[in-house]
């Protein structure tokens, strides 16, 4: 069986590494950026227990590469701006495994390392066409606009990304639903005098900073904030320092020595933030009759709440290769993940309760501690399938 991925990012990767050594699969990858580039949205990533318990089992030298490369995520703990504390979690409590912070352009690096000899770089798709049998022939675009229709594949895989030219070409343009909130990412290189290290939320009303400190001396800033409505744009004078610093700083009372911290680098790296909009698209698993798989954001691309975009790719990768590599076909990887995909998807916008207008942050941050929250969170750890379970 040939199989074609386009998108050499975190699920294309992840699924060309488990493949490489299947009997009877001829795995080739392309990707439109150099081997060393990354999508400008990347700083820093937290990856979750359930993508490194899916490494763990299943590509192991993966799971300790990409291990050694990055702090652990052992906690994740919810204050207010002013310091006060509503959530506390050790991750132990509901996950077998740590997760990991590291920087995004590292994950892609350690990914894309055991596959660098089947993956061509710097080609584009930009159409499909079949072969004489009725195999689809991915045709691709270099940077001076030399054309390359490699040869056909019995199954061509999408890992291109949340804006999937091979879902767009196979299935029809996809309409996301946006959900009223900004999203805002910094990285700051220089962070040795950050006051925290692990995984914390910060709340200011509805508006809150998500960060950690990442491989390198360097922190991860994340913020969020509602807009005016749904499918509101974010408004220009969001994007300066005084708006910032105005969104994260309590009104009465002073802001504790984290937020105080993190104020001052998005009002100074202001000019360096990386803008986006709460969004998911729908879930679709295959098109062109099984002959086109969908994996990671060009499958479902969800919400960031849990950190679980490229967590899930990782799940993605992982299950179609061993789904793949015992014969089985776009549909069967569908059976075997998307109730899996729709309880993360749902979950993942729940979680996101406390950052809609009008929401308490205070309540809903209290009843993240209640037995219903855990019990889904223990769900989304650690429900990974094992290597033995495909061979059954
Ligand atoms: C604000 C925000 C914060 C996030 N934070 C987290 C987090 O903390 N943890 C987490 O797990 N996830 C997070 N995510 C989500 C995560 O980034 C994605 O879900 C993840 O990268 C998806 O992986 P993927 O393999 O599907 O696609 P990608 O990683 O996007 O890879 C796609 C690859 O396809 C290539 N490509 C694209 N188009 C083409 C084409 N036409 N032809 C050839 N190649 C192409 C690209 O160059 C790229 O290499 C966040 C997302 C956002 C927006």
């Amino acid at each position: 069986m040939r199989i074609g991925i386009i998108g050499c990012g975190v699920a294309g990767s992840v699924l060309a590494e488990r493949l490489l050594r299947a009997p009877g699969i001829t795995v080739e990858a392309y990707d439109r950026l150099p081997p060393d580039a990354v999508e400008d949205s990347g700083t820093g990533l937290n990856v979750g227990p359930n993508a490194m318990k899916a490494l763990r089992l299943h590509l192991p030298a993966r799971h300790d590469a990409v291990r050694a490369a990055s702090l652990p995520w052992t906690r994740w703990f919810i204050d207010l701006a002013s310091g006060r504390r509503l959530f506390d979690l050790p991750l132990a409590e509901v996950a077998e495994d740590a997760g990991i912070r590291l920087r995004w352009s590292e994950l892609y690096r350690l990914l894309r390392a055991p596959v660098a000899g089947i993956t061509r770089f710097g080609l584009e798709l930009v159409a499909i066409e079949e072969d004489a049998v009725g195999r689809l022939v991915p045709v691709l675009q270099a940077a001076d606009g030399a054309r390359l229709r490699p040869r056909g594949y019995d199954l061509l895989v999408a890992g291109d990304g949340r804006y999937s030219a091979l879902r767009a070409l196979a299935a029809g343009p996809t309409t996301p639903s946006f959900h009223g909130i900004a999203m805002t990412r910094l990285l700051v290189p220089e962070a040795a005098d950050c006051p925290y290290d692990d995984y914390g939320q910060w709340f200011n009303g509805n508006a809150r900073l998500l960060s950690y400190r990442l491989p390198g001396g360097a922190a991860y800033i994340a913020g969020g904030f509602p807009l005016a409505a749904p499918e509101a744009e974010i408004p220009p004078e969001a994007r300066t320092a005084a708006f910032q610093r105005a969104l994260y700083t309590p009104e009465t009372g002073a802001a504790c020595p984290a937020v105080a911290w993190m104020v001052e680098r998005l009002a100074a790296g202001v000019d360096s933030i990386h803008w986006a909009r709460l969004q998911e698209a729908p879930l679709q698993r295959t098109a062109g009759a099984g002959r086109v798989l969908f994996l990671g954001d060009a499958a479902h691309a969800m919400v960031p709440t849990l950190g679980q975009g490229a967590t899930q790719a990782i799940e993605d990768g992982i299950v179609a290769g061993a789904v793949l590599a015992r014969g089985g076909g776009a549909e069967d990887v569908a059976a075997w993940r998307d109730t899996r995909v729709g309880f993360v998807r749902r979950f993942s916008l729940e979680a996101t309760d406390t950052m809609f207008p009008g929401a308490d942050p205070v309540a809903g941050s209290l009843a993240k501690r209640e037995p219903e929250f855990l019990a889904k969170l223990r769900r989304l750890y650690t429900d990974v399938p094992r290597p033995e379970e495909f061979s059954q």
